[in-house]
């Protein structure tokens, strides 16, 4: 059957089209997972609506202490962009870990998110930095918590007449605060068997504010909630740190699929949570450090 490839220049536009039949018709970002999709029959909508004209989606703008990266920034631009570097170091390292750079050069922001593959790279760090996502319709905006936008396997919190348009994440103070993403993946271009974001500050000896998420491990990212409990107030000092990360296990149900075993998972998670720990507090000790 043929489809229709629409390539409106406004969000208006867009969202007039997407309004007339939603549930036959689907958001075109940088094509790299909808066109196998498409291409293997798993889905036949009769319209395409490419948001590749839409200059706006691809802004990124800094302003009160909120930095609001547009839906259709590229991978590569994360990875690049000297703002998000200096201001996200996690997004841009996760970004830089997800496969190749012609991948990346046409992946975009919106449709790693909304693709919601298991082992996505950019969900962990949109949610352990507690970025909100804004969408829109022809029925009006709203924003929606990182936190609760993954619902399961390539389930999001998006309706079908909704568009990402942005997504803003609140900037943290350099000084004391340290970030990292790590992931294990089959191989290099692969998406994380377990991806794991660590933001926490030092406070003197002590680590005080502290968020963690994890990908590829459950149907959807989550925030890892029993392992920040088990290190929040904590001495930062390394070395017995690694039962502190067996927390980790009691917040996710890990799963099983062709790439691993869940008890693969299991045991991997508690590891990949000790090494993205001991790199974001050496971040935050050496942002103290110059800080001082
Ligand atoms: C070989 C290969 C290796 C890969 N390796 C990795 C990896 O290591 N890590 C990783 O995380 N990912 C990986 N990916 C996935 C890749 O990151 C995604 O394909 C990409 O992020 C999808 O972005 P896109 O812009 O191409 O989205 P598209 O393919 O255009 O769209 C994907 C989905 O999102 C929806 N969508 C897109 N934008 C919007 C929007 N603004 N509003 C509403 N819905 C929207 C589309 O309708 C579609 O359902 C890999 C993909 C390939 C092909």
């Amino acid at each position: 059957m043929e489809v229709h490839l629409h390539q409106p220049e406004t969000l208006e536009e867009a969202l007039e089209i997407l309004s007339r039949d939603p549930e036959n018709a689907k958001v075109l970002a940088g094509g790299q997972s909808l066109m196998v999709l498409l291409r293997s029959g798993l889905l036949r909508p009769d319209h395409l609506v490419s948001l590749r004209r839409i200059e706006k989606l691809q802004a990124v703008a800094v302003r009160d202490n909120v930095i609001r990266l547009g839906a259709m920034v590229t991978i590569r631009a994360l990875e690049t962009s000297p703002v998000v570097r200096q201001a996200l170091p996690m997004i841009s390292e996760a970004a830089a870990s997800i496969g190749s750079i012609p991948i990346r050069n046409l992946g975009t922001l919106a449709g790693n998110l909304c693709h919601a593959l298991i082992g996505a790279d950019l969900p962990p760090s949109l949610i352990a930095l507690g970025a909100t996502i804004r969408v829109v319709s022809a029925r009006g905006r709203r924003t929606i918590a990182a936190e609760q936008f993954f619902r399961g396997v390539m389930q999001t919190a998006l309706e079908a007449d909704e568009i990402v348009e942005a997504i803003d994440i609140p900037l943290l103070p350099l000084d004391g605060w340290g970030q990292a993403y790590v992931k294990v993946s089959q191989r290099t271009v692969d998406p994380a068997l377990i991806g794991v974001a660590v933001v926490l500050r030092a406070e003197g000896s002590t680590i005080g504010d502290i968020a963690i998420a994890v990908g590829g491990a459950g149907e959807a990212p989550v925030r890892a909630c029993c392992a920040e409990r088990a290190f929040r107030g904590q001495p930062i000092s390394w070395g017995d740190q690694f039962e502190r990360c067996l927390a980790i296990r009691d917040d996710v149900e890990c799963i099983a699929d062709t790439h691993a075993s869940a008890w693969y998972r299991r045991e991997i998670l508690p590891a990949v949570l000790h090494r993205a720990m001991a790199r974001a507090v050496r971040r935050a000790r050496e942002a103290t450090v110059q800080g001082m």
